[in-house]
């Protein structure tokens, strides 16, 4: 077997393992060749080999989960919950540790719907595909809040803090109790799940004493089996507004616009405010448009523009709920907006029983996914994400900051403003062509620089690739570090044999401290 052992393990030791683990599985769904390596690596990685797995197992019960846990403790081995491990841009499959074995939870599959409390109960491999399939086979009027690129699961993303574009689209706040395999094989039920046979579980998020939900979001405090989510009831009508603006200072009112609007509860939405490049790079290939190397110049972007009649920025903004009401709310910010001279202005409209649309109407869709083959060859994207205040100015300054860097560092400008209640979210695509020994030389050194600005001006990041984890928790730095030392002393509590997901946002267990690499 040509593996990557997990660290300090011998071959000897590895081999029973894997045994004892086949056992609880069966052979089929024990992955340890080296094709089953190459499968549960990172595609997009810019250094793959720091995050290769040993291999990876698929159980199908939390009986099995629990059987598999027991083996991972006694031989040390780390393992590496995923659901269905589409966490594109963010490390994918592959866990943050090389060698350890991939925990892969896309069999469990089980849906259970309330359809009167717009509630569900999902399994972590149920993907937004089977839940919308779901729902529309069975005539249930409950919409979905997917993410852009919809392939992955509804536990997966909602633990890691992915976004959808509904009203729901903060997929992590709308987390309604959990079930939870612990590093010592405990099962739990979070929220009001702690009753045994509780009618509540789904309805009430905080349980009695400390609440738990969110302690298991992008952490490796535990493995979760179900995750309760509150769906949003179909609405009536869905009234819509697309926007173009023409220069890069126009984000600047446009965030200061919408800001207000969002917190007044106007806008229930979380709108996201994107550049040019975001229908180019899937719809085309880089080579169409030129074969200079560096950052794109302002002939091209602008022939891209004039080609999809596009902005400099552009944003779909979306009402929903009873006609009557979304009406008014779509006069107030189309009057709003209007204010501002946008480039162009596109009113939409759908009323329950059309074709709904894909993304901001609940429906899934992969397209985007496209965009990693901007330049050809093997592609794929890494994400800088920061969180900033809904401010017009800092917002633009923050994009000028890093619009400078990527010409510095010769990459293509891909960035997006995403609305929450109160924050804004920068998430800017570094598309990287695999193949370009040149270009993936200076992806590292672009994002740890991205990375330092941010964190000069008080900012940090929301989510990050494997690579970056520890150089991320290194930024949330207030009291030396309390908030990582907080972090670890759990995880050592409740995982002294540091067997759960290490180095997992860049909590390491006490027994992988020499791991650490930021
Ligand atoms: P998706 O299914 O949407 O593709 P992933 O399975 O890639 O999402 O999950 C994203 C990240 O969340 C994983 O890398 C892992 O760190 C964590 N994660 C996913 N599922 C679980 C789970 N069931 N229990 C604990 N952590 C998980």
């Amino acid at each position: 077997m040509n593996t990557i052992l997990p660290n300090g393990i011998s071959n000897t030791a590895f081999r029973s393992a894997v045994k004892q683990f086949t056992a609880c599985v069966g052979e089929e769904y024990a992955f340890f060749d080296d094709l089953d390596r190459a499968s549960y690596a990172d595609k997009f990685a810019i250094d793959d080999a720091a995050h290769h797995p040993s291999g990876a197992l698929a159980p199908a019960t939390v009986e099995e989960i629990r059987a598999l846990v027991k083996v991972a403790a006694e031989h040390r081995i780390p393992l590496w919950p995923i659901s269905r491990g589409k966490n594109l841009g963010y490390g994918g499959s592959a866990p943050a540790l090389a060698g350890s074995v991939v925990l892969d939870l896309s069999r469990m599959k089980k849906i259970e719907v309330d359809e009167a409390n717009g509630t569900v109960l999902v399994e972590p491999g149920v993907g937004f595909y089977d839940l919308y399939d779901h729902l529309q086979t069975k005539g249930i009027r409950l919409w979905l809040s997917v993410p852009a690129n919809s392939w992955g699961s509804v536990v997966g993303n909602a633990l890691d803090r992915g976004v959808g574009y509904t009203p729901y689209g903060d997929n992590t706040a709308r987390i309604c109790g959990m079930e939870v395999v612990l590093a010592d094989g405990d099962l739990l039920r979070t929220g009001m799940g702690a009753l045994t046979q509780s009618p509540t579980w789904q309805l009430y998020r905080y349980g009695y004493g400390p609440s738990w939900d969110q302690l298991f979001c992008q952490s490796n405090f535990g493995i979760v089996t179900k995750m309760g989510m509150w769906l949003m009831p179909a609405p009536e009508s869905v009234l819509g507004l697309d926007v173009e603006f023409d220069r890069p200072e126009d984000l600047g009112p446009l965030i200061d616009t919408l800001g207000p609007l969002r917190r007044e509860g106007v806008l229930q939405q979380s709108p996201t405010i994107g550049n040019w490049l975001r229908a180019a790079a899937v719809v085309t290939t880089r080579n169409q448009w030129t074969t200079k190397p560096g950052a794109l110049d302002d002939d091209v972007i602008s022939a891209i523009r004039k080609k999809f009649g596009m902005g400099w920025w552009g944003v779909s903004l979306r009402v929903y709920g009873r006609t009557a009401v979304a009406r008014e709310s779509m006069n107030i910010i189309d009057k709003a907006i209007t204010a501002l001279g946008p480039m162009t202005l596109k009113r939409t409209t759908w009323k329950d029983g059309d074709d709904r649309e894909a993304i901001v109407g609940g429906v899934p869709m992969t397209f985007p996914l496209q965009s990693a083959n901007w330049h050809g060859g093997r592609g794929g994207h890494v994400g800088f994400s920061p969180v900033l205040p809904q401010s017009g100015r800092l917002a633009v300054e923050q994009f000028k900051r890093t619009y400078a860097r990527y010409h510095e560092f010769g990459m293509d400008y891909q960035g997006s403003f995403a609305f929450g209640e109160r924050h804004l979210i920068n998430v800017n695509s570094v598309l990287l062509d695999k193949d370009d020994a040149a270009m993936m030389k200076r992806v590292d050194p672009f994002l740890r620089t991205l990375i330092a600005d941010a964190r000069s001006n008080g900012y940090g990041e929301y989510r990050t690739h494997l690579d970056y984890m520890d150089a991320v928790a290194e930024t949330y730095d207030f009291n030396d570090h309390a908030m990582r030392r907080l972090n670890e002393r759990v995880k050592n509590a409740l995982d002294p044999k540091g067997i759960l997901a290490p180095g997992k946002s860049g909590i390491w267990p006490a027994v992988h401290q020499r791991e650490q690499k930021s």
